[in-house]
């Protein structure tokens, strides 16, 4: 069975190891915080309960987590065959995992990025293999969300990119194949110009989130409003992707710096810590 290394067990990295030990790969699952990757491995114990109750795996939630091994840091990376990176969005984190991978792991091993908005290519600028780097972007909740972004750098190989596509299909998720590398792949370029609009329309005062939610909803059929996912995927993550996004030149994609900026520096990051632009109770239902 091949193993996969998922670096960095946020809300992305815990979603990610969890499919991945579903679709039945060996798993190791790695933080620079322990307990962070002690957190991750309880949600992904409820999450896979959840769904055995329901009837969607057929095996038992403990056949699932035996495959889940948490790890406090890259020595494992030696046994991998597939590699995921979904730690911070920050380029210089992002160099530095890269190149620690590259000295670590097998020469034949993929290395995967599930950044959201830096190209692959510059990412695998930073390993000796950037034929065998490419981007896997997925979308959160990952158990839930059946799209991942298939990314193509400049130098990976058709190959690797088909087994990028292939690993995806074996997970049960769409692939949609992102063919040439610019910031924000496809999806994220779309949904950050119209989240940096409705920040816009809100910051003057013209409507509130809660309206642009609803008439996301129900005009243009979202099944979910910009801000509603902005709540979920942590405002602090969305803030990291709108300076990363500005550093790459790409300010017609990145809002304004101003309010996603005032909510984070007062602890409002969403979903997670119970208040963003709603409030949740703590098991994460919506209050407001
Ligand atoms: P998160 O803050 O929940 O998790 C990031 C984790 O990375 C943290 O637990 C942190 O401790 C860890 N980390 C930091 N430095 C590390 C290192 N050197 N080695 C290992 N782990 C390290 O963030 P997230 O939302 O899970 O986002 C992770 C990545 O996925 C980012 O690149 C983000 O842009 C991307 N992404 C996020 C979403 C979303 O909806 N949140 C969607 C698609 C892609």
């Amino acid at each position: 069975m091949e193993r996969v290394l998922i670096v960095g067990a946020g809300f992305m990295g815990s979603g990610i190891a969890q499919v991945c030990a579903q679709a039945g790969y060996q798993v190791a699952l790695m933080d620079i915080q322990p307990e962070v990757t002690e957190r991750a491995l309880k949600n992904i114990g409820w999450s896979v309960e959840k769904l055995v109750a329901k009837g969607v795996l057929k095996e038992s939630s403990q056949q699932i987590l035996a495959r889940i091994s948490p790890e406090k840091n890259l020595s494992s990376a030696v046994q991998a065959d597939w590699v995921i990176e979904a730690a911070l969005e920050e380029e210089q984190l992002k160099r530095g995992i890269f190149q620690e991978l590259d000295r670590t792991c097998r020469p034949e091993t993929i290395l995967a990025t599930n950044t959201s908005s830096i190209p692959i290519t510059r990412l695998a600028a930073n390993t000796t293999r950037p034929e065998r780097v490419l981007g896997l972007h997925f979308f959160g909740p990952v158990p839930l969300m059946r799209l991942v972004e298939v990314v193509k750098g400049e130098q990976t190989s058709p190959q690797v990119f088909e087994r990028g596509v292939a690993f995806v299909q074996s997970l049960g998720k769409t692939p949609l194949r992102v063919q040439r590398d610019v910031p924000g792949f496809v999806m994220n370029r779309i949904f950050s110009a119209a989240f940096r609009e409705a920040v816009e329309l809100v910051e003057q005062g013209i409507t509130t989130p809660e309206d642009i939610d609803a008439g996301m909803r129900l005009g243009y059929g979202w099944s979910a409003g910009p801000f509603e996912i902005a709540d979920l995927a942590g405002l602090d993550t969305v803030a990291r992707v709108g300076q990363s996004l500005r550093a790459l030149g790409e300010n017609h994609l990145a809002h304004s710096p101003g309010l996603i900026e005032r909510m984070v520096a007062e602890g409002n990051l969403g979903r997670k810590v119970g208040k963003g632009f709603y409030r949740y109770t703590p098991d994460g239902k919506r209050m407001t």
